[in-house]
C-alpha cells in the first residue's frame, strides 16, 4: 500500500476527489496569463483533492500528511496568477471552499472562515452599514483565505493601502503540519508571518478583518484626449482628501478597445479613467474633470444595473485583453510617489504600444501613488526581462508576475520571521513545496 493510499484510507469520513480530470482542474490557477509560466507548470497536478468542512477535518488531513510525508497545497478559488496553488510535487490539494461560514460581523470587524467569498462577506457587512476595505477584481469568485495568502490589494486600496499594510488584517488562526497539528492564533504584527505566504506557513482556518464604513459607490467613466492629462487627473482625484473613492484606474489608448461592453462610452483614441466614487461626492467631480480637460461619458448611481466597472480594472484588464489577443501579457509595477508623474510619462513614451500603460492609484505610506499593471505585447522571454530590467533601473518597483518563486516575485527576499515560523509549523517542508528558494522538503512518493 502506498503512502497516499494509507492517507486516503485514514481520511474516510472527509470528502476526497480522486477522478483525474477533476483533480487536474483543481490543480490549476490563472498563471496562464504568463507565457513564461505556462511551459514551466505544464503537467503539474496533485494526486487527490481533499475538501474539509471544518477545522477538525483540516487537523485530520494535516496529521495524515505529516505522518505519510505527503505534500499539501492549499487552494481557495484558484484565481491566483503565479501558479501559487499549482502543486509542483503532487500530493494533496486542500480545497477550502466548503469552509465558508461567516462567524460574526460587528461594526468595524468580521471573523470568517477562509473559504468564504469576498462578495459574501461584503454583503453581510453592508447589512449593518459596513463593507470590506479592499478586494481584488475577482471579488465575486475569490475566497478571503486566498486573498490573504496570495493577493496584494485592489479595489479600495486607494483609500486603505495594501493588504500587507499594518491594520488591514487583525487576526488569523492556522493549523500546523506537525505530527500532532496545533491550532495557533496570530494577532497584531504576528499576522505578517502568514500574510501573503502562499500557503507555505500553515493552513488558515479563521480570519479576522477590519471593515470600513459602507458608502453608496457611483461608477463613472471620464475620457481624455491626452494620456498624461488623464494620469494627472487620476493623481489629483487621489489627492483630493474630501472625495471618498474606491477606484481610480487610468488606461492609455488603445487598451479600451478590449472593453467591448464599454465601447460606446469611450470614443476611439481617447484615454479613459474608470472610477468608483462615493455618490455624495459626484457633485464635486465635474470641476476637477474640467480642470484637466476631460469629459464625463458614463455615470451609474450606486445600486443601478449596468456594467460593473471594477471588472475592467486591476488584473481584469489583462483578462479582457487576452480574450481578444492571447499574445498579450502584463507587468505589475509601483512607480515612486511623485505627483509630477515624470517616470510614468517617460515609460509611456519610451515603450509606446509595446507596453500599454494601465495605472491603478493606491495609497502607499500615506501618499497617493501610481501602481501599474501594464499590458505587454509579448515577443520573447528575453525581451520581457529586458523591459523589466529597464523599469527597475529607472526606479520602478516590479513585482514580477512571471515566476512561481515567492522571492523572485514581489517579496524579493523571504521575511526572516516568516521563515522562522515556517520551520515551526511545517517541520517536514510539505506545504506548497518548491515555491521558495530557501526551503527544502522531505517528501515521500
Ligand atoms: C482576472 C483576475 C483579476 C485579479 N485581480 C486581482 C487584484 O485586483 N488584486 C489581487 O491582489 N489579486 C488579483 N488577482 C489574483 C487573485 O484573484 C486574488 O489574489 C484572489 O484573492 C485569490 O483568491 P483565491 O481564493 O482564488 O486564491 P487561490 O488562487 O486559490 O490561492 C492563492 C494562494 O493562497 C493560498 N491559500 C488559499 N487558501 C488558503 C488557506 N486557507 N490557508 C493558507 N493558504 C491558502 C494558496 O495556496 C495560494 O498560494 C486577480 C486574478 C485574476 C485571474
Amino acid at each position: 500500500m502506498t503512502q497516499l493510499n494509507k492517507l486516503i484510507s485514514s481520511l474516510q469520513s472527509i470528502e476526497i476527489i480522486t477522478d483525474p480530470p477533476q483533480v487536474a482542474k483543481l490543480s490549476q490557477d490563472y498563471h496562464t496569463f504568463s507565457p513564461v509560466l505556462v511551459p514551466k507548470l505544464e503537467g503539474k497536478v496533485g494526486d487527490i483533492v481533499v475538501r474539509p468542512a471544518n477545522q477538525q477535518e483540516v487537523i485530520a488531513v494535516a496529521a495524515a500528511c505529516a505522518k505519510h510525508k505527503i505534500p499539501l497545497t492549499v487552494r481557495g478559488a484558484g484565481t491566483g496568477n503565479y501558479g501559487q496553488c499549482v502543486p509542483l510535487h503532487g500530493g494533496v490539494i486542500l480545497d477550502m471552499t466548503k469552509m465558508h461560514n461567516i462567524h460574526w460581523v460587528k461594526p468595524g470587524v468580521a471573523r470568517v472562515e477562509p473559504g468564504v467569498k469576498l462578495v459574501a462577506i461584503d454583503k453581510k457587512a453592508r447589512d449593518i452599514g459596513w463593507e470590506i476595505r479592499m478586494a481584488p477584481s475577482t471579488y465575486r469568485t475569490a475566497t478571503i483565505g486566498g486573498f490573504i495568502a496570495g493577493g496584494s490589494g485592489g479595489i479600495g486600496s486607494i483609500q486603505y493601502g495594501l493588504l500587507g499594510d499594518r491594520g488591514n488584517l487583525l487576526g488569523l488562526q492556522v493549523v500546523t503540519l506537525e505530527d500532532e497539528p496545533r491550532v495557533i492564533e496570530l494577532r497584531g504584527d504576528d499576522v505578517q508571518k502568514v500574510n501573503h505566504a502562499w500557503g507555505i506557513n500553515g493552513i488558515i482556518t479563521e480570519i479576522e478583518i477590519p471593515l470600513g464604513p459602507a458608502y453608496p459607490w457611483a461608477e463613472v467613466i471620464v475620457t481624455f484626449d491626452d494620456f498624461m492629462a488623464a494620469a494627472k487627473f487620476g493623481q489629483a482625484l487621489g489627492n483630493a482628501d474630501g472625495m471618498m473613492k474606491k477606484l481610480i484606474a487610468v488606461f492609455a489608448s488603445p487598451i479600451s478597445q478590449y472593453f467591448h461592453p464599454l465601447q460606446q462610452y469611450i470614443p476611439e483614441g481617447t484615454h479613459p479613467v474608470l472610477l468608483m466614487l462615493a455618490e455624495p461626492n459626484l457633485e464635486s467631480l465635474p470641476g476637477l474633470v474640467k480642470q484637466y480637460g476631460g469629459k464625463i461619458t458614463y455615470e451609474k448611481p450606486a445600486n443601478d444595473k449596468g456594467a460593473n466597472l471594477g471588472e475592467f480594472t486591476w488584473n481584469h484588464t489583462t483578462l479582457h485583453a487576452r480574450t481578444v489577443d492571447t499574445s498579450i501579457t502584463y507587468l505589475q509595477s509601483m512607480f515612486p510617489a511623485d505627483t509630477s508623474l515624470e517616470l510614468v510619462e517617460h515609460m509611456y513614451h519610451h515603450f509606446g504600444d509595446e507596453v500599454m500603460m494601465h495605472l491603478e492609484f493606491i495609497r502607499v505610506n500615506g501618499r497617493v501613488t501610481p501602481g501599474a499593471l501594464q499590458l505587454v505585447r509579448y515577443s520573447t522571454e528575453e525581451r520581457l526581462n529586458e523591459i523589466i530590467r529597464y523599469h527597475e533601473a529607472k526606479g520602478v518597483f516590479i513585482a514580477n508576475p512571471h515566476t512561481y518563486i515567492i522571492e523572485d516575485g514581489g517579496r524579493k527576499i523571504i521575511d526572516p520571521e516568516q521563515l522562522k515560523f515556517k520551520e515551526m509549523v511545517d517541520p517536514y517542508g510539505l506545504m506548497n513545496p518548491g515555491k521558495s528558494k530557501v526551503l527544502q522538503c522531505q517528501i515521500s512518493h
